[in-house]
């Protein structure tokens, strides 16, 4: 039997390394165990954030939004850059030093935080014991405590199998060497518009397959109506109500068959995103002796303290019921440690913030409108377009919108959505007015710096109760 420790984690994503490093911060001897191998072939931290999913496609985002805007915006603005060029591969080098960056760093914190890191396979056993597999090494540890943030892997669906080069996920997505001239994108979830996007930039013809008939159902209806024409405008063709079905490869080209309100049909791309969400990836990390639970979904079962069926044991991130956000699984495994070390600790799942970093970005937290009314609340709203801010004016982004809404018997902030430049930045108010429990006149009663896009949450906020300043009023003050 090798060391013991008083907390090992497995999985070393945002919910894993927070988890370790705040255990180690709380003086708990921790080991954090991790197997994703990088692409200099040793094993690397930072899970599908780092390596694979926020960090890789927002580092292309920004770039291809750069790239669009200097060449289709900037003589709007008396800058003339007459022969603005791409060039993919020194985009594709620079996210991966960025990534190095990012994931070495953290091997950084484990050390300066005296986090001890395993390499391998990390398997729970039972009676609290992990063993840890490399190659034909297996070492096993025994710890007070285990923490589970294995992650997620992308979901594949059996008419789109992944074809090296041709059908991707959204890991193949992130490293295309040229721009596809026809790109198929299947779903119009989170990940499936934010890789549309980068590639339609570039220069793709963006075809986006989407099964459900309503436009991103988390999202305000207003705010969501808005980004759907954005994004349409911006030459992403979004096909709701299309189906897939099936898939043919042929050299170097896909036929996608899929079914629409008009019956069978076909499109042909030179590649294809398969973005249908991601499934929890719980592969090896449990031994059927461990007696841990997993949900009908194949989740590992949680309770709101991240407390599995046994006792010490915890899962937090991605791989348990909830938003997979990176932020999310890392506010879980501070919570988790801060219990481990014995503190009283909790989460706010109502003020989780949401992102989709098109451009505009699209941001939410809590409630949207249809969904506060279907809970049966009164709700009462009030929203401010882009188009009416000075500084979206000086930013030449005047499009999108900035919604709150506030329970109309109480005026506490349910939930406020935005799409609009930095939508992103700006929904931090959001989350902190409802993590303090604040009303809409809270909010407009605060003083915000002008000239700002932040201003738009505040005449949003004025306008829950029809009084906002830049815009034509609708009510009186009594
Ligand atoms: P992961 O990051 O998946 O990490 C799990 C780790 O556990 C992995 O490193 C894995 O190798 C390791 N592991 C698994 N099993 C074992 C084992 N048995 N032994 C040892 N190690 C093991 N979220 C956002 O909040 N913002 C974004 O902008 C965003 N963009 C995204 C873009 C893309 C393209 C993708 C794919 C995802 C994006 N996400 C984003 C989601 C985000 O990446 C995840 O929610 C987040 O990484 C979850 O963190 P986690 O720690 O739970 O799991
Ligand atoms: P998300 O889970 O947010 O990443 O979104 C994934 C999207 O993929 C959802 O909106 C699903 O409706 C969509 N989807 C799943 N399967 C299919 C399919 N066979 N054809 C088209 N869209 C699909």
């Amino acid at each position: 039997m090798a060391d013991k420790y008083d907390v090992i984690v497995i999985g070393a994503g945002p919910g894993g390394y927070v988890a370790a490093i705040r255990a180690a911060q709380m003086g708990l001897k921790t080991a954090c165990v991790e197997k994703w191998i990088g692409k200099e072939g040793k094993v690397v931290h930072g899970g599908t954030c780092l390596n694979v999913g926020c960090i890789p496609s927002k580092t292309l985002l920004e770039t291809s939004h750069k790239f669009v805007e200097a060449r289709d915006d900037f003589s709007d603005l008396g800058i003339e850059a007459p022969d603005v060029k791409m060039d993919v591969k020194k985009m594709m080098a620079r996210k991966d030093k960025i990534v190095k960056n990012l994931t070495g760093g953290i091997s950084g914190l484990f050390k300066a935080n005296g986090v001890t890191a395993l390499e391998g396979t990390g398997k729970v056993l039972s009676s609290k014991k992990v063993e840890v597999s490399s190659g034909d090494d297996k070492t096993t540890y025994e710890a007070e405590n285990i923490i589970i943030a294995s992650g997620s892997v992308p979901v594949e669906i059996p008419p789109t199998p992944l074809t090296e080069g041709l059908i991707v996920d959204s890991t193949g997505a992130l490293e295309f060497q040229e721009v596809p001239k026809r790109l198929g994108v299947i779903g119009a979830g989170v990940i499936g518009l934010e890789l549309g996007s980068v590639w339609n930039r570039l220069g793709s013809q963006v075809t986006v397959l989407e099964a459900m008939d309503d436009f991103l159902p988390m999202v305000d209806q207003a705010v969501a109506k808005e980004t759907q024409k954005l994004l349409k405008k911006q030459g992403l063709d979004i096909l709701m109500g299309a189906r897939v079905t099936g898939s043919e490869t042929d050299g170097d080209e896909v036929t996608v068959k899929y079914t629409d309100s008009k019956g069978d049909q076909e499109a042909v791309f030179d590649k294809l995103i398969v973005c249908v969400g991601r499934r929890p990836y719980t592969k090896g990390v449990l031994d059927d002796d461990a007696g841990i639970k997993l949900d009908e979904r194949g989740f590992i079962f949680v309770d709101d303290h991240c407390r599995t069926s046994v006792p010490g044991v915890y899962a937090i991130g991605d791989c348990v019921r909830g938003q997979m956000l990176a932020h999310k699984a890392s506010e879980e495994g501070i919570m988790v440690a801060d219990i481990i070390a014995g503190h009283k600790a909790e989460m706010n799942y109502d003020a989780i913030p949401c992102v989709i970093y098109t451009s505009p970005e699209v941001a939410w937290v809590g409630m949207n409108e249809q969904e506060a009314k279907a809970a049966g609340i009164k709700v009462k709203s009030g929203s401010f377009p882009f188009a009416a801010s000075g500084r979206a004016m000086a930013n030449n982004a005047t499009e999108g919108l900035a919604k709150v809404i506030a329970d109309e018997e109480t005026d506490r902030i349910l939930g406020v959505h935005i799409v609009g430049q930095h939508a992103g930045e700006l929904i931090a108010q959001g989350v902190i007015a409802m993590e303090f429990g604040s009303s809409a006149e809270d909010l407009a009663l605060t003083c915000y710096a002008h000239p700002t896009l932040s201003e738009a949450v505040h005449e949003a906020a004025l306008a829950v109760e029809g009084h906002a300043i830049h815009m034509a009023n609708r009510k009186k003050r009594k």
